[in-house]
């Protein structure tokens, strides 16, 4: 499969030539810290692909996956969209500790079946600001100094990831608190 719309942004392909991408894990890295999977992002995967719904992981809502998604969203109702005795899904891992829709030449899903996440990454919104993760695998970090080049490195505008990030908080049934 290829992607409809590009197939990776340019620095994402240096990146992969490179090393780990952000779609591996480290060596450190931890499965229980993943990003979490809305339902409408999950169907939408095995809507194109019913062997699809192999690929994911029905995890446990542990402390540390609440407190780490409750920094990532300080402003959201993290402790009510996953409580502590509930589960979420997430993407599945290979023995390799690689996404398991990752191929050879990146991501094997189109962009807009991707998890929101996916498409978003390393790009985020923090109270209301356009920012990014300061990943260290992430080449587009290590390049771009401004918000502006890193939107245009990753072939996106501000709006689409204001746009992105209200889905997926939406997906996730995440308020904004005392909204
Ligand atoms: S779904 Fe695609 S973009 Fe997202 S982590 Fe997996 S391989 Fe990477
Ligand atoms: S988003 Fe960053 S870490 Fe992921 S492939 Fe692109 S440059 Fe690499």
């Amino acid at each position: 499969m290829t992607d409809s719309l590009f197939v990776h942004p340019d620095i994402c392909l240096q990146c992969a030539g490179q090393g780990r991408t952000c779609c591996e894990l480290s060596d450190t890295g931890d499965e229980e810290f993943c990003f979490p999977l809305s339902d409408v992002e999950r169907e939408r995967i095995v809507a194109a692909d019913a062997a699809h719904a192999q690929c994911f992981v029905f995890a446990p809502n542990t402390p540390g996956f609440v407190q780490q998604l409750g920094v990532l969203l300080p402003e959201y109702t993290v402790q009510t969209a996953f409580p502590e005795s509930g589960f979420h899904w997430r993407l599945a891992i290979t023995q390799t500790r690689q996404c398991v829709f990752l191929g050879p030449a990146g991501c094997v899903l189109d962009r807009a079946l991707r998890p929101t996440y996916c498409q978003l990454f390393p790009l985020w919104v923090l109270r209301g600001q356009l920012t990014w993760f300061a990943a260290p695998e992430c080449l587009a970090h290590a390049q771009c100094l401004s918000a502006r080049n890193m939107l245009t490195a990753m072939h996106t505008t501000q709006a689409e990831v204001l746009s992105l990030f209200s889905t997926l908080c939406a997906g996730l049934h995440l308020s904004k608190v005392n909204a």
